[in-house]
């Protein structure tokens, strides 16, 4: 039955228009992660994602190239011509432009507002079914599922105005996204990602975003990730809103380490923050389970004392921390290709 739920949830879309362009209806199937990165590191078209490691039975467990990380909000005409400065390799050859990393901003607020719409959907539906089924049960969990909803709500409004901004300097940029750091490997990593995180704590134990703080003029800030396969080397960027202050520990530390050390943090910051990475079919059973663990911690958002929460997750996301996860971007993980 949840499966089926998942299933309306995900098909169900609550706007009419295109959200860049306004015309009514006709959604395209857009992805984030360029395709053609997506390639470089698939097997027969297939790719390793987070469902593979929670082993979700009601999710599938390998996802296709076509189907890797879309959303259905924007119209086939938009999809096409808006996102096309970052869509291709030579975009990588350098630093890329900040019209390309606007765009990267572009397409992740996007795929983040249809995501966590579409997990209220999923959250409202479990919450009537439990209902129906096991009123009394429904008693104790309904609480749960309304701080799921809330939290989704604050994500969804923070996804709207990077959105806005971002929508605004699709012609003229402006400066306002910084790169904190660049670096163009020349090997291809198994994993491919986009997207936006918003860091507890940094590398010295500082406390960058409280999430237990609900107060409405409290900002959560994003750091904004890339990790882009691409034939025989990889882009991977950090870059933020320069706006964004509470990076600046981060921003010094990150740059002063070296690049393995660096990539070592990339890899440890996606693997606690994100779940929609995807992972090259040619990973080892062993290097999947090892990533399993790391996959399932999650962040307690029902607490009754938000100070304690707060230094329990500073401690849990310190990025100091001694914790065995395999480091992806080592060059002992890198993608063989036959040709
Ligand atoms: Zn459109």
């Amino acid at each position: 039955m949840l499966g089926r739920q998942i299933k309306d949830a995900t098909t169900k879309s609550r706007h009419e228009k295109c959200m860049l362009c306004d015309k009514p209806g006709g959604f395209c199937n857009s992805h984030t992660i360029p395709q053609f990165c997506l390639e470089n590191i698939a097997w027969n078209g297939k790719l390793n994602s987070f469902n593979t490691l929670i082993a979700s039975e009601l999710l599938s467990k390998d996802s296709g190239v076509n189907n890797a990380a879309t959303f259905h909000i924007i119209c086939r005409p938009c999809d096409s011509k808006v996102f096309q400065d970052y869509e291709k390799a030579e975009a990588y050859d350098t630093v890329p432009s900040e019209t390309a990393l606007n765009q990267i901003v572009l397409k992740t607020s996007l795929r983040d507002i249809y995501k966590h719409e579409t997990e209220i959907e999923l959250f409202e539906a479990s919450k009537q079914m439990v209902k129906e089924k096991q009123p009394l049960l429904s008693l104790m969990v309904a609480p749960i599922i309304n701080a799921q909803i809330k939290a989704r709500t604050r994500d969804i409004e923070e996804c709207y105005e990077i959105f806005r901004k971002a929508k605004g300097y699709l012609i003229t940029p402006n400066n306002w996204l910084k790169v904190v750091s660049y670096d163009k490997l020349d090997y291809t990593v198994p994993i491919a990602f986009q997207g936006m995180v918003a860091l507890v704590t940094g590398m010295n134990g500082e406390v960058i975003n409280d999430n237990f703080n609900h107060k409405k003029n409290y900002k959560i800030e994003y750091l904004h990730l890339a990790v882009f396969p691409l034939k025989g080397a990889t882009a991977v960027m950090l870059f933020l809103d320069s706006e964004n202050k509470r990076y600046s520990q981060f921003e010094k530390s990150i740059v002063n380490v070296t690049l393995e050390k660096r990539l070592e943090i990339i890899n440890r910051i996606i693997m606690l923050y994100a779940e929609d990475y995807f992972l090259s079919k040619q990973l080892e059973d062993e290097t999947l389970k090892q990533l399993e663990a790391s996959a399932q911690t999650l962040q307690d958002l029902l607490t009754s004392n938000p100070n304690k929460s707060l230094k329990n997750a500073v401690k849990d996301y310190d990025l100091r921390r001694e914790i065995c996860i395999p480091n992806l971007f080592l060059r002992d993980y890198a993608v063989k290709f036959d040709d």
